[in-house]
């Protein structure tokens, strides 16, 4: 059956299908995996600054918690839908598999445009929502953390929220926190700090230097914008910035820390000085070395596959390139750096986040980025050795691992009763 790629969770379910027939999985082991092991849906009110009630829909999504607690990010969006939550919290089992971290798969989001709301009505959302999904989440049972549209504040709200209900303060519940209560050092940058170091690893193994590479970046906020300061930093050349109001290209190179100074004093990158304003769809295709979506799904497909120029993709946001697209990369002899992989560093500084609040004890952050750098290469290194043994490219390398230590776990906890 042709998937429809403008649906994340038929996407998710064929490149786990993929990975399973490789792997030889029964028919048992696939139906568990593929289906998410909980859905929870929430309608609730919310009263808006003018005393209007309006009404909101969210989701919360466990795809698999036989590793360890449901872990996974909040996303408010207009775009957010019940699949949408499904793949992402597919997704996340995979990515927690890859690194090897002791977390299932969970995924959240709220129906709502953000960007439309004012701080209060935004936080009287977010503690509804939390109190609507808190029948879920718990530190030892599902632990949400940001996502797209979400932030540490946001997650401070959360915390409170569940908190409050406790009688206590309960700062494992949540990670992505503000410092101030229980969050880590390095959280803000560590999804960034991961795209950079395996980014950097793919480039030894293509032979490619980054001071003599050119990079563009989609997406500027939390992930795009860090991650493009930090390609800046290991050496390459910025040439191409995108947020939701278009892109800006100077192919001489783009001065980072003056996009950041200027996207926060102008609320996006719109109007940036010396650089030439280029559409979304413009900036997937621009002459470049390597390419970072940081911003959504389904933005490299086989529309524009054929037409990209990078040599190396890293997918810092979730699911960027269709199974149509992979197809034309892998003919064409691009590297993808798949998201499961590239992206997982800002999951595995939350479980830092987590066991640091569980225990009360607090680490600096040389510690956090000297353990994600480990964890970081060595997820590259096995994910790379895998692809080299099986003949096959970065992201099925990535998924037969996943998908292989999470049915090991599945037959070795058995079906219960
Ligand atoms: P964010 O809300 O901080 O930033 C999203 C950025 O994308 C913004 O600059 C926005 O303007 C831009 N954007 C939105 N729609 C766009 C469009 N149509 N075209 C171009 N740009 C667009 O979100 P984030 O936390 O940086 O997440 C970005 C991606 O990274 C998502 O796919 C998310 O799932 C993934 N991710 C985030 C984390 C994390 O720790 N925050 C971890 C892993 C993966």
């Amino acid at each position: 059956m042709a998937i429809d790629i403008g649906n994340p969770y038929q996407v998710a379910v064929a490149q786990f299908n993929e990975a399973a027939d490789r792997l030889g999985l029964s028919q048992a082991m696939r139906a568990i995996l593929c289906k998410p092991k909980r859905e929870l849906t929430v309608n609730f009110p919310v009263r808006m600054d003018n005393d209007d009630i309006e009404m909101f829909t969210g989701y919360r999504v466990q795809h698999n918690i036989g590793r360890g607690p449901a872990k996974g990010g909040i996303r408010f969006s207009p775009e957010v839908s019940l699949d949408e939550v499904r793949a992402l919290a597919m997704w996340m089992t995979w990515k927690c598999a890859v690194v090897n971290i002791p977390f299932g798969g969970a995924k959240g989001g709220v129906i709502c445009d953000p960007h439309k709301l004012s701080r209060g009505e935004l936080e009287r959302l977010t503690r509804r929502y939390a109190t609507e999904i808190s029948i879920l989440m718990g530190p030892n049972s599902d632990i949400p953390a940001p996502d797209m549209n979400t932030n540490p504040q946001i997650m401070a709200w959360m915390m409170d929220t569940f908190s409050m209900h406790q009688g206590y303060s309960v700062p494992a519940v949540i990670t992505g926190k503000p410092l101030a209560i229980g969050g880590s050092e390095g959280r803000l940058e560590a999804t960034a700090r991961g795209v950079q170091f395996v980014t950097r690893e793919a480039m030894t193994d293509l032979g490619m230097k980054p001071e003599e590479c050119t990079a563009v970046v989609q997406g500027f906020g939390n992930v795009g914008s860090i991650t493009a300061r930090l390609l800046y930093e290991l050496g390459c050349t910025v040439v191409a910035l995108s947020d939701l109001s278009g892109g800006v290209y100077n192919p001489r190179g783009i001065d980072v820390q003056q996009a950041l100074r200027y996207s926060k004093e102008h609320g996006s990158l719109a109007g940036l000085p010396n650089a030439e304003s280029i559409t979304n769809a413009e900036l997937l295709t621009l002459p470049c070395d390597v390419l970072v979506p940081a911003a959504l799904e389904n933005q490299l497909t086989e529309r524009n596959a054929s037409r990209v120029k990078a040599h190396l993709i890293v997918e810092a946001a979730n699911g960027p390139t269709t199974p149509e697209a992979d197809h034309i990369f892998n003919d064409r002899g691009i590297t993808v750096v798949p998201d499961i992989l590239a992206n997982a560093g800002g999951v595995t500084v939350s479980y830092f986040e987590w066991v640091q609040d569980l225990q009360r004890f607090f680490w600096a952050e040389n510690e956090i980025n000297n353990r994600l750098e480990s964890i970081m290469t060595r997820a590259y290194r096995a994910v790379h050795a895998k692809a080299e043994q099986q003949e096959t490219n970065l992201r099925m390398g990535a998924y037969l691992l996943a998908v292989a230590t999470v049915a090991e776990a599945t037959e070795l906890r058995g079906v219960y009763p």
